[in-house]
């Protein structure tokens, strides 16, 4: 089979999917899966819905047209700030969009206009992650604008964690969140629907102990895709870990001196020193690198330890396993190592577990259980 390629079990997709919207569903909080990490692969964003997720969502247009393209009609969100060059497009694929400028709300308002349709704002507010968002004490302002612009509709409030500072939110953070959405409603007039509470790193404050307030949305894409608190970088309880995987090529195994010869021996200056080259290691090279993913996010079988990586080489020392070259290791990602991995074009994507299911994959009569994209 063509190699490298990611694997993916939809399967465990769906059944991450499925543990979290029942268990924030005892808190009142819903799930919209977030397909960036796969470019919106339709059949992982299928699998997601028949997780029983809300609806989905996106950081670029390209990939909620793909899963618009592939025939999914769930309600789509844009995560990332619309950019102005393709507001025709969000307004047309996008039930919904995240936003932090009045300019561009204003925009996708006359866009929307035009098109004879209302568009729905969601506010980012800015929490301490220093990302994007609204600051705090200029949201009711900004919510009374956007409540005054035709073609748009105030839908709900949102905070964004864990992006640039890797800080998961604190219960004081999100108490505090829940405070905006009262006051915007004190201040504006109309019901704050959406409150969004932040991804996969507020799972462990969502499922605490404490009161979630008027949280009422996370927004998903590890813990489902792979499982994973991205704060710790730790497998979450109850989740799979292996919905992906990454296989790569043996080319070359050899014995090689586990010390490098000086590059020059030259007596007479005096350069002449002694290495041990008596310790011989097993050098393996797969045939994946840095085009096809992020190395440093890669998770090797045990026994096997990555030494490094260049563009289109990944060494790993294989002294303690026996492999041989033409054969195929089994590698796992990290989100990083995911996320590159999905966008390369040079690394297929297989999946498994395609089915009929709720009748909505609409492909299953071509290829019911493989797909080769
Ligand atoms: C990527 C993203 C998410 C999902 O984050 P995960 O950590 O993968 O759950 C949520 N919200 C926004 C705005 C994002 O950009």
């Amino acid at each position: 089979m063509t190699s490298p390629r990611v694997e993916i079990d939809l399967g465990k997709i769906q059944a991450n999917a499925r543990c979290l919207v029942r268990r924030l569903g005892d808190y009142g909080i819903s799930v919209t899966g977030v397909t960036k990490a796969v470019c919106g692969q339709p059949d992982v964003a299928e699998a997601m819905l028949d997780g029983g997720v809300a609806g989905l969502a996106d950081a670029r247009i390209k990939n909620v047209v793909r899963m618009r393209t592939a025939g999914i009609n769930c309600p789509i969100s844009m995560i990332r700030a619309p950019l102005v060059s393709e507001m025709e497009n969000v307004i047309q694929h996008c039930d919904a969009s995240y936003n932090t400028d009045m300019d561009t709300i204003l925009k996708l308002g006359a866009a929307a206009k035009q098109q004879g349709t209302s568009h729905d704002v969601i506010l980012m507010v800015e929490m301490g992650d220093m990302r994007e968002g609204i600051l705090p004490e200029s949201l009711n302002d900004f919510a009374a604008r956007v409540i005054a612009t035709p073609g748009v509709a105030l839908k709900g409030i949102a905070a964004n964690f864990a992006c640039m500072d890797n800080v998961a939110p604190t219960a004081d953070d999100m108490a505090a969140l829940s405070r905006l959405a009262d006051n915007v409603e004190g201040a504006c007039g109309p019901f704050v629907a959406l409150v969004s509470g932040g991804g996969s790193a507020n799972l462990p404050w969502a499922l605490g102990e404490g009161s979630t307030g008027r949280i009422n949305n996370l927004r998903l894409g590890e813990a489902i895709l792979l499982g994973t608190d991205p704060a710790t970088g730790h497998p979450i309880s109850g989740l799979h870990t292996d919905a992906f995987a990454l296989y790569a090529e043996v080319i070359e195994t050899r014995n090689k001196p586990s010390a490098i010869l000086p590059a020059s021996i030259a007596p007479e200056l005096g350069g002449l020193r002694l290495v041990r080259n008596d310790v011989l290691r097993t050098r393996t090279i797969l045939a994946v690198g840095q085009q096809d993913t992020d190395t440093n996010g890669l998770t090797f079988p045990t026994e096997i330890t990555f030494i490094g990586a260049t563009s289109d080489h990944a060494v790993v020392d294989t002294t303690k396993s026996a492999v041989s070259v033409g054969s195929e290791m089994k590698i796992g990602m990290n989100y990083s190592a995911l996320m590159r991995a999905m966008s390369a074009p040079n690394v297929a994507k297989v999946v498994h577990g395609k089915q009929k299911m709720n009748g909505r994959s609409k492909h299953c009569e071509i290829q019911p259980y493989l797909t080769l994209v």
